[in-house]
């Protein structure tokens, strides 16, 4: 759908790493303003110059970048690349889940480990570094904890570059933990810069509602909203505001979805508490009425959709900075997967609680936030700062990641606003067979894109390779006493 554009990088051979280029006349936009100036990439894949006007070396690329934004690229904080569900796993691996990202102007993603109960933590870790190799764009790794952890542990992942230890306060059988353990990791991570970040559903009311509706026989796809009300979000919300109170930590809270947890979080905030919130896409653009819908399933994920009056009030909070972020929760099915439901059965799903839930989005968040920019909900400087410089410096990955500084890498965004992309499955490079915005028509799409100096997706095609993203360790925050 991305025509392509004359005289941007046409030589194949031009594309590596070592070539510098320099991006002329674009409107640059990061954290040290919004202004006409020229970018120059250097051979060592950093930012080497940023200036209102840079004359071109001899054998450089130009890009001529006239009436396009210039911005760093996308920092996606929250994705589940080839996680195992039941007996199904998210259909895009690392390979094609950053390739997809890359294309959407994404560079670098920050994926979840999971260390079930009774697994090593690092064993864990381990298993995801190398599931990570064939990334395309840059990966770092958050921790999931589901049990009781020594501090030690905590200890070894911040070495290691794990900087935020995720938490769960739903789904009782297999991740939650209680308010103990939480209120205990956030004592342990802050002692070592490391932030919790929380998905705050009260998960035991929740498992309630669900017995409930199923011994009510309730099966249908529309309770999996039914049985996770709002309210519940923003209990949880208000309890781990009081649990970071208490620890004396900051907490991060995972895929904001409601107006009651976005009012939860809010309310922490004027009472001090450093509580950061993120939200994602699906719940500033899609609705509870989609479960309803003849393709239930495809718009399965937690915490569920909601009724819309609750998008116009996440984009108040993305306004007025009480959403910190915006990142996907990208984790993608196969419309067979989801029908066969997470027990794989043959005769697929017996009731909503065995459709697995994720939806795809790792490739759509930056043109979805921009549609906010469009609709004058935000300005361009917010789309940057929620998609990009929020994320990296939330996550230790400032300023090499989310800032055009000189020295920076060279991770660049040359985005369009005038382009016009499909969102339909066919269109796009997550390796799903549906997409949640089918039908819709994006205004404002990348044209070039940039992973440390390297150009890795080119109008709506991806052009870099596997292999090419590293593993980034985060820092950990300052002030840690450990
Ligand atoms: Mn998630």
């Amino acid at each position: 759908m991305c025509q392509p554009l004359p005289g941007i990088l046409d030589d194949p051979s031009r594309r590596g790493y070592g070539s510098p280029v320099l991006i002329r006349g674009g409107r640059v936009v990061d954290v040290d303003g919004d202004r006409s100036a020229d970018l120059r990439v250097g051979a060592d894949g950093r930012v080497a110059e940023l200036a209102p006007s840079i004359p071109a070396s001899p054998g450089e690329e130009v890009v001529d970048a006239g009436g396009r934004l210039v911005v760093p690229g996308g920092v996606d904080a929250h994705t589940h690349l080839q996680l195992p569900v039941g007996r199904v796993r998210s259909s895009d691996d690392f390979a094609s889940g950053t390739a997809a990202a890359a294309v959407g102007g994404t560079t670098t993603v920050v994926d979840y480990v999971t260390a079930y109960r009774g697994e090593d933590p690092l064993a864990a870790l381990a298993t995801w570094q190398r599931w990570a190799e064939p990334a395309a764009v840059d990966v770092g790794l958050h921790m999931t904890f589901t049990e009781a952890v020594p501090e030690a542990t905590v200890a070894a992942c911040v070495e290691r570059g794990v900087t935020s230890f995720k938490l769960y306060m739903a789904y009782p059988e297999t991740l939650q933990v209680d308010d103990g353990v939480i209120l205990d990791v956030m004592r342990s991570a802050g002692r070592h810069g490391g932030l919790v970040t929380l998905h705050a559903e009260n998960g035991s009311a929740i498992e309630t509602l669900r017995r409930r509706a199923l011994a009510e026989g309730r099966t249908g796809v529309v309770e999996h909203s039914r049985t996770r009300p709002a309210a519940l979000e923003g209990e949880a919300v208000a309890r781990a505001g009081v649990l970071a109170e208490l620890a004396g930590t900051p907490v991060y809270i995972v895929h904001v979805s409601s107006a009651p947890a976005l009012a939860a979080v809010r309310a922490a905030r004027e009472r001090g508490v450093q509580m950061l919130a993120e939200t994602c896409p699906q719940y500033l653009h899609l609705s509870a009425d989609e479960l309803a819908g003849p393709e239930g399933e495809d718009f399965v994920c937690t915490p569920p959709l909601r009724d819309p009056w609750h998008q116009e009030e996440l984009w108040q909070g993305l306004a007025d900075g009480s959403v910190h972020t915006v990142a996907t929760d990208h984790c993608p099915f196969t419309s067979a997967d989801r029908r066969s439901g997470v027990r794989a059965r043959e005769s697929g799903w017996r009731d909503f609680t065995e459709i697995p839930g994720g939806l795809p989005g790792i490739e759509t968040r930056m043109a979805l936030v921009w549609e906010g920019v469009s609709a004058g909900r935000i300005g361009v400087a917010d789309w940057v700062r929620l998609c990009s410089e929020a994320p990296a410096r939330t996550f230790g990955l400032w300023p090499e990641k989310g800032s055009l500084r000189p020295g920076a890498d060279a991770d660049v965004v040359v985005w369009d606003p005038a382009a016009v992309q499909s969102l339909d499955a066919t269109a796009l490079h997550m390796r799903t067979d549906h997409s949640p915005y089918a039908g819709h028509r994006a205004l404002g799409w990348p044209r070039l894109v940039l992973s440390r100096g390297r150009v890795v997706a080119r109008d709506g095609n991806f052009v870099g390779e596997a292999g090419w993203g590293r593993y980034r360790p985060r820092r950990p925050r300052p002030g840690a006493r450990g």
